[in-house]
């Protein structure tokens, strides 16, 4: 016999809430999507907790969940997995914080992007700080796209039991009150250098000529670097390794392919995979089709149902389901010749209503060959509440009974 093939479709923030516009349905329910419609029919639904109850609702804690790893005990922080992704290697003891390029005005932090700083203009302001803070083998910048770059401490007498302040959550608030703060005695020494290469930033970046030109077109400079979200790597076991199964990951979403290399997984990057509504939904199908000859599982993420959530708009977030059933996973049926496992299922819920991620449990279903079917019909998060599976309060038993199941 051979091996089983497992494709795992992942529809970013696809679950909602019943929306008034929409008679009290939601998107999964009203969209038209036979693809997603079949694989609940033919297959087993169930509902999945992907966010324990104490963590935030964020896309790592999700899709490490789903790939079978308990986020209470491999979720280091958001820095370790963006650094993965950008293919920085870092030591045991080496700690990667994700270093916003902010605005900071009287005191006071004004923008968390620097009014979305254009990519060039973040890396010469980077390369300044790197220049003036930075020190060989210890504290390394890394520039990155627009605001969102990252710094990593690489000696022993840093620590990672520092407390940070995400800046998108500090909009308006003094930078004296959110400063990092030491959980720890063993941290007071991170702090300060933290706490000092803030200020010092501030005194260096200020009449950048990049800023000088942004404050003059009218638009926000970045003047301060703000960093959070600092872990150390997580030594996770491979895919390989707890299940016997190699993968690949697709994704235009940074942290989604750091969770995969840090699970083991190959990833594949898909030309015109944007993360966003107009990404190349017909691209993702096909490079997933050529990984699945080399590999026994691909992760397809798609991010756009999400970006739909966030924006509020039912009308788009349908448009996405549409697109991913139709383009993706219609597509991808048509293109398998052997025995392929499907799940389909989102990371989290972004419901319109509150336009962000919520904790709320998600709809799954599985299609095997190896899995008894239930007498659920439609893919939605009403339908999966009646599916065979029932509710898995620990999100990370998805990945038993997806590729286990032999
Ligand atoms: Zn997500």
């Amino acid at each position: 016999m051979t091996q089983m093939k497992y494709l795992l479709i992942i529809g970013d923030g696809m679950a909602d809430y019943p929306v008034e516009a929409l008679n009290g349905k939601t998107p999964l329910q009203v969209a038209n999507k036979p693809n997603m419609d079949e694989l609940a029919f033919k297959g087993r639904s169930g509902i999945l907790r992907t966010i324990p109850e104490d963590m935030a609702p964020g896309s790592v804690i999700a899709n490490l969940s789903i790939l079978g790893y308990d986020p209470k005990k491999w979720y280091t922080g958001r820095g370790p997995f963006e650094a993965a992704t950008r293919g920085i290697r870092l030591g045991k003891n080496d700690i990667a914080f994700r270093c916003n390029l902010i605005t900071e005005e009287n005191g006071v932090l004004v923008d968390y992007s620097a009014g979305y700083i254009t990519s060039d203009e973040g890396r010469e302001l980077m390369r300044c700080v790197e220049d003036n803070l930075g020190k060989p083998n210890e504290i390394d910048f890394c520039a990155g796209v627009r605001y969102r770059n990252l710094l990593i401490l690489r000696n022993d007498s840093y620590s990672d039991d520092v407390l940070c302040t995400p800046p998108h959550d500090a909009l308006g608030v003094k930078i004296s009150e959110i400063l990092p703060r030491a959980k720890t005695p063993a941290a007071e020494f991170t702090v300060a250098t933290l706490n000092r290469m803030i200020f010092d930033s501030k005194r260096i970046l200020e009449d950048h000529p990049v800023n000088v030109n942004r404050v003059a077109l009218g638009k926000r400079p970045g003047n301060m670097i703000w960093p959070w979200g600092q872990g150390k790597k997580p030594s996770m076991p491979t895919l390989q390794e707890r299940y016997g199964i190699s993968g690949a990951v697709i994704s235009a979403v940074d942290v989604v392919k750091g969770v995969g290399i840090y699970a083991g997984m190959e990833v594949v990057n898909v030309p015109g995979a944007t993360g966003y509504y107009d990404t190349n939904y017909e691209g993702k199908a096909d490079y997933a089709l050529e990984a699945l000859k080399k590999h026994d599982m691909v992760l397809i993420h798609v991010e756009a149902p999400d970006e739909a959530g966030h924006s509020g708009d039912h009308e788009q977030k349908i448009r996405t389901i549409e697109d991913l059933d139709r383009r993706l996973i219609g597509r991808l049926s048509r293109g398998l010749d052997e025995e392929c496992a499907i799940a389909v299922l989102p990371d989290h819920a972004t419901p319109i209503k509150v336009r962000t991620h919520t904790k709320d449990p998600v709809p799954f279903t599985i299609c095997s060959p190896l899995i008894e079917p239930d007498d659920v019909k439609c893919f939605d998060e009403v339908s999966a509440r009646r599916g065979g599976f029932g509710f898995l309060e620990r999100g990370e038993l998805f990945m038993s009974l997806f590729v286990a199941a032999e």
